[in-house]
């Protein structure tokens, strides 16, 4: 295996000898430097020596306790940034709620599949090396602010504006905190976010501070002539008082025509550029009751919005690591083979739905589908024809089911249909009209005509008393049975 270039640095804390070895194999062979710890004891020393990219930490470890570990860690403000996914074999809802409510950034439950580990991994990486480098960036600005003497006001400034903006990743409410943020720090009455192009005719409002309610505004950019100006030479206007300024001339003009009553007194346009495309300035103004305006505003106001806008820039970048998560545990619901839920999505879903059952007094039903001497078809046709039916048979039965039925693959040649609202008599339509369906149908992929048939066993509630989801499947499951017992390619309820 030829490594690809380092890609971060990982501390695996376990006490699975094993297990140690194979992470530690498969994240070398990513391209990761990995120390192992047998166990955790040590473990804080153990950060300071290292100081890894992510640490991937074993819940359960019989001489410390992984939960308390985490604790300590996340109120170590050195390890703040660093990543901690998450690793044990707990049950999932239990562990992950404890660990993320302790500040976990990822939690994997054993056993894992390896893709998902890396995958979660990666994705942390370049979420926790963004939002460092976002606090690098503001580290960097706040050392230029200090160069010129406002540092203080400056890197607490920072700090809370990035909180803030990682917190809340939407580009809507990140344009507003921004336009807050400004205006406070400037103690502006005024300051808005406008994207435009050199050269555009119109802008687009997207934020001000003045009216939180506001979203994207049209303006027409001549009756700007400072936007106009900060766009076109991409450096900061400053009009100290508006009533004398020469650029405001026509625009006095068109004021006085229309009996406009004009409160501006200072204006500052900002041009930035935001994910290398958005582009626009930031527009800040004072009123007659306001301090004007001056040059070193334009300075500072310039120092907090680079920073800011950066930090936006890698929140982005966070924002799409956080998304491949989301996507991740979407697959890990799936079943690769016949893209229908999974077993263990189907125990979580089925449980809501029981519970719906209960409180509500509504019916729902369950088919348990089996595939008749489906072993003949793997002997007789290969293992990749069998495949082709258990995904086509999938296939069959979401065209069959409606949008609000759950379609899983229970297992190999299994699968359930849960059906709520839907009682005995209209469950074994459902499933008699599956059967047939089934039965007429050609699974060949190449080739003689295949054909197979299935048993259906049908159970439903509250008719058949279930009390539980394993229980309903039981249910289902002997009447499954029966249906084999009495020939197969048929329903029993
Ligand atoms: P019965 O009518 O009693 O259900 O007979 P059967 O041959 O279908 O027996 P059973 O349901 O117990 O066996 C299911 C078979 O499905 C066993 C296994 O070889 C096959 N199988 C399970 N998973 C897969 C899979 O992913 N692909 C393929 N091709 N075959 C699978
Ligand atoms: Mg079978």
């Amino acid at each position: 295996m030829t490594a690809p270039a380092h890609r971060g640095k990982i501390l695996v804390a376990d006490d699975d000898k094993a297990l140690l070895k194979t992470l530690v194999y498969i994240l070398k062979g990513e391209g990761h430097d990995v120390v192992a710890i047998d166990g955790g004891e040590h473990l804080m020393e153990r950060l300071e020596a290292e100081r890894p990219d992510l640490l991937l930490l074993d819940i359960m470890m019989p001489k410390v306790d992984g939960l308390q570990l985490l604790e300590q860690i996340k109120n170590d403000p050195r390890w703040e940034s660093m990543p901690v996914l998450m690793i044990s074999s707990m049950p999932p809802e239990d562990a992950t709620a404890r660990s993320l409510g302790l500040g976990a950034d990822d939690f994997i439950a054993k056993p894992f599949r390896v893709r998902e580990l890396v995958a979660r991994i990666d994705a942390r990486l370049r979420g926790g090396r963004t939002l460092q480098q976002a606090r690098d960036e503001a580290e960097r600005q706040a050392e230029e602010a200090r160069v010129r003497g406002d540092e203080a006001r400056v890197r607490a400034e920072m700090v809370d504006i990035l909180h803030e903006i990682t917190d809340s990743l939407k580009p809507d409410e990140i344009y507003h905190i921004l336009a807050r943020r400004v205006a406070r720090v400037l103690r502006l009455s005024k300051c808005s976010m406008v994207l435009a192009h050199a050269g555009d005719e119109t802008g687009l409002v997207v934020a001000a501070f003045e009216n939180p309610a506001l979203r994207n505004l049209e303006i027409k950019l001549a009756r700007y002539p400072e936007i106009q100006r900060a766009l076109s030479t991409g450096r900061p206007v400053l009009v100290k008082d508006v009533l004398t300024d020469r650029m405001y001339d026509e625009v006095r003009e068109e004021w006085r025509a229309a009996g406009v009553q004009v409160t501006t007194r200072s204006v500052i346009a900002l041009p930035f550029s935001l994910h290398k495309q958005q582009r626009g300035v930031f527009f800040l103004r004072t009123t007659a009751e306001d301090a004007p305006l001056e040059e070193e505003d334009v300075a500072f106001a310039g120092t907090v919005i680079a920073a800011a806008v950066s930090a936006i820039d890698k929140a982005y970048d966070l924002e799409s690591a956080v998304s491949d998560r989301e996507r991740f545990q979407e697959l890990a619901q799936t079943d690769a083979l016949t893209g229908c839920s999974n077993r263990r999505a189907l125990s979580e879903r089925l449980e809501a739905e029981v519970d719906r059952v209960k409180r509500y007094d509504r019916t729902l039903a369950l088919l348990l589908v089996d595939i008749d001497t489906f072993k003949d078809v793997n002997d007789t046709r290969g293992h990749l024809a069998g495949d082709g039916v258990l995904r086509q048979l999938g296939d069959i039965l979401r065209r069959e089911a409606r949008s609000v039925d759950i379609v899983a693959r229970y297992g190999g040649d299994e699968f359930v249909v849960v059906v709520p609202d839907t009682d005995t008599e209209g469950a074994v339509i459902f499933a008699e009209r599956l059967r047939v369906r089934i039965a007429e149908y050609d699974f060949a992929e190449a080739g003689d005509p295949l054909y197979v048939t299935v048993s259906i066993g049908v159970a439903s509630m509250p008719a058949d008393g279930a009390e539980s989801a394993d229980a309903f499947i039981g249910q289902a499951d002997r009447a499954m049975y029966a249906a084999k017992d009495e020939g197969r390619d048929q329903v029993r309820e």
